[in-house]
């Protein structure tokens, strides 16, 4: 076997963000190796059928937030097509004594919401008149309690983050982890009068793509994976690749396979791997400007995947019900799949996505099925008023200990290393959730970005 192979990019890691810059290099003429440590391509892209039923073990939707998710589904027509969630799916609801209560989405509803205190939903009326922060590092908690009152964290705020991010909103720095938000009060003075100047302003057809639907794709986003990985083709990606590292070499980069001890020669090479893995894979970086990068935490979550056979109206026409951290349930939130998309279970059924754990509940990693399952079923008839000892026709548990990257305080000096580095060592690029956002549509945007600036050097 030919130990020595030349290639233009080598991409590391197979989840969405190296598959997609893969496929658009691909697309773009350049010879793409795309190297990944597990057995299969999708990263946290991970879907399950069984008996009618798709569970997510990972992403169960994203936000067409940015023109890029919309191009590359142009891309990908006839291979893959984007599944928009249904209408139903825009309501949400939160977790209040005991009961669901939809996010308020007019006037009227936001006027009788029992969510808020009236005390808050007074004060919002002087959002736009409020002073604009000078802190950068500072908190979600801290810039939603000062802009909009407690009761618009506790209730709106923190069940969103927990969400997005399973974070915790008193450590999450708003210029990183709700870059749009911190925006809008610093370019705009306040949150209200922000939206409605954006709204006004003139956009390009292309910044007129983004219909900031909610999506997923048939069959599950294991299907997104699949169709990618047809585009860049077998013979461009090695699966089962433990043990990668990559060194500088005077015309670009080497990247040893250590179970075949192949050497891969080629000009640029993209980690798209979370930051614990890249001590190994980059061995030549420094300590001082590694640890600021692989000292990234992550929050834990479990996904709970539940199937019923007969939903008998017990799973809400909504996207998902969530938890305030407030109301002390042992539940960051549920989602209703079934509700939002297609063929997810067998009809006149439900599937649900319960989500637990997060930054501020790691203790439950340690919980055994049993007790996890006792728990989805408590939470089914309490909260979805299913029978008492009701049990569901399928469980299935995701544990994952190291699920999403938390944007906190520490976040400037990782970046700065990144930037750093990538100046340093001219041909690496460092991705992944390591930076540019944690969803779905920021990891298409971002694999967009470094695909267009490589061809760009080419
Ligand atoms: C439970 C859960 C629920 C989520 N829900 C949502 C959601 O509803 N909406 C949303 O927008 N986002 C959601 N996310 C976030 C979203 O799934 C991620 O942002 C996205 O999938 C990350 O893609 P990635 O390619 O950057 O990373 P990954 O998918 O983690 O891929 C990185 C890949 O690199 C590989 N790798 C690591 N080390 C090496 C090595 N040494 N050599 C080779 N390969 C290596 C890994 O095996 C992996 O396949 C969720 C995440 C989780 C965990």
């Amino acid at each position: 076997m030919d130990k020595n192979k030349d290639v233009d990019v080598v991409v590391i890691g197979a989840g969405v963000t190296g598959l997609v810059t893969a496929f658009l290099l691909t697309r773009k003429g350049l010879k793409v190796l795309l190297l990944e440590k597990s057995n299969r391509v999708g990263g946290q892209m991970r879907s399950i059928r069984e008996d009618g039923f798709v569970f997510e073990s990972g992403p169960n939707t994203g936000v067409v937030s940015n023109p890029e998710v919309v191009e590359l589904f142009q891309m990908l027509q006839g291979c893959c097509s984007i599944e928009n969630a249904r209408k139903e799916a825009k309501v949400r609801l939160i977790w209040k004594n005991g009961a669901f209560h939809p996010l308020p989405s007019s006037l009227s509803t936001a006027v009788s919401t029992p969510l808020f205190t009236w005390n808050d939903k007074i004060r919002i009326l002087f959002e736009p008149f409020r002073k604009k922060g000078d802190n950068p590092f500072e908190s979600i908690g801290e810039l939603t309690r000062r802009r909009l009152g407690q009761s618009f964290l506790d209730y709106a705020v923190d069940p969103f983050i927990s969400g997005i991010y399973a974070g915790d909103p008193s450590k999450l720095v708003t210029r990183f982890a709700l870059p749009k938000l911190y925006n809008l009060e610093q370019n705009y003075g306040s949150f209200i009068r922000g939206a409605i100047k954006k709204a006004g302003e003139p956009k390009s057809d292309r910044d007129k793509l983004p219909t900031k639907e909610v999506f997923s794709v048939p069959g599950g986003f294991e299907s997104l994976a699949t169709a990618l990985a047809k585009e860049i083709k077998e013979e461009n990606i090695r699966l089962s690749q433990e043990g990668i590292s990559v060194q500088p070499v005077a015309d670009g980069w080497e990247t040893v396979l250590s179970a075949s001890e192949e050497r891969i020669h080629s000009r640029y090479v993209v980690s798209t791997a979370a930051a614990y893995d890249l001590p190994s894979i980059l061995p030549f970086i420094e300590d001082k400007d590694m640890k600021p990068i692989s000292s990234l935490h992550y929050a834990p979550v479990i996904q709970v995947g539940v199937g019923v056979v007969k939903a008998d109206g017990h799973v809400p026409n909504a996207f998902g019900g969530l938890v305030p951290s407030r109301e002390k349930q042992q539940m960051l939130g549920i989602l209703f799949p079934s509700s939002c998309f297609s063929d997810r279970c067998p009809e006149g059924g439900g599937n649900l996505s319960f989500f637990i754990g997060g930054s501020k509940h790691p203790e439950y990693l340690s919980y055994t099925d049993e007790q996890l399952e006792s728990l989805v079923k408590k939470s089914l008839s309490k909260m979805l008023g299913f029978p008492a000892n009701y049990t569901p026709d399928k469980i299935k548990i995701f544990r994952h200990e190291r699920a999403i990257p938390q944007y906190e305080a520490d976040t400037e000096a990782r970046l700065a290393s990144i930037a750093g580095l990538e100046k340093q060592y001219s041909g690496l690029f460092l991705a992944g959730g390591i930076r540019d956002g944690i969803g779905m549509a920021d990891r298409i945007k971002q694999a967009t970005r470094i695909a267009e600036e490589i061809a760009n050097l080419n």
